[in-house]
């Protein structure tokens, strides 16, 4: 069984259609949350992802559409964008986006999603190995997907010492899951944070238990002027091009 992984697509259409059209044959779509927010296409991402009956948990940029959280939390231009997405999505796309858990074990117990982290699945950004050391207490499962932070990398459990170390995450290699505990991040679709404008997603082959993280080019121009038409805010626009 072939699992297409996927993270914060953040109502960026373009992108995700790129990576669906680049990701393979696969049986079923895992997402981390975050399908809204930022981008110009909230409606048709959330229709899109839903027609593939994905896994899917919810994100802190969901809640914010659906008043679950309160915006005050957010910075003024991602508490712009949850406004204009909020007045954006219809009732039937709200509804499934409040009918997202916060944190799924799958798989035989052998993955948990969620968006943040096993502790504090919607806030909490995982962005050190110490961090995720303590996280490797709040999950039962080999394996636990997170996003969020919008930037990949593998943490890895040493049971002699409790210790976390980080790790990159290969580019078009396989990652084999069966060893170590870990915690993996897949990156994001569509608004990448690392350096790297182009979208990511990972391939999980659950018969191998490999994990493959890739890359791939859209076309960021598209999103951005679907961005500017819709009048979201400029600083939203640009990062696309930097990735960051
Ligand atoms: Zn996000």
């Amino acid at each position: 069984m072939r699992i297409l992984i996927v993270s914060d697509i953040h109502a960026n259409l373009v992108a995700f259609e790129t990576v669906l059209r680049n990701a393979g044959d696969f049986d079923r779509i895992w997402c981390l949350g975050d399908i809204v927010g930022y981008g110009p296409e909230p409606n048709t991402c959330v229709e899109k992802l839903r027609a593939f009956d994905p896994i899917c948990v919810a994100g802190n940029h969901d809640w914010a559409v659906l008043d679950k959280l309160d915006l005050e939390e957010f910075n003024p231009d991602a508490r712009r964008a949850a406004i204009w997405t909020r007045d954006q999505l219809d009732v039937q796309n709200l509804d499934w986006l409040h009918s997202l858990p916060e944190q799924l074990p799958t798989q035989a117990e052998r993955f948990t999603l969620t968006h943040g982290s096993p502790r504090y699945p919607i806030w909490e950004y995982v962005l050190t190995p110490a961090v995720a050391r303590i996280n490797f207490d709040f999950f039962d499962t080999h394996v636990c997907l997170i996003g969020h932070t919008h930037v990949p990398v593998l943490y890895r459990y040493h049971p002699d010492d409790h210790s976390a170390t980080a790790e990159t995450l290969p580019e078009d290699i396989p990652v084999t899951l069966e060893s170590d505990r870990m915690m993996i991040n897949p990156g994001s679709v569509g608004q990448p944070r690392d350096g790297d404008a182009r979208a990511a997603f990972a391939i999980l082959d659950l018969d191998e238990m490999m994990l493959t993280h890739h890359r791939v080019e859209y076309n960021i121009v598209a999103t951005q002027l679907k961005m500017a038409e819709a009048k979201l805010p400029a600083r939203l626009i640009t990062r696309l091009s930097y990735g960051w």
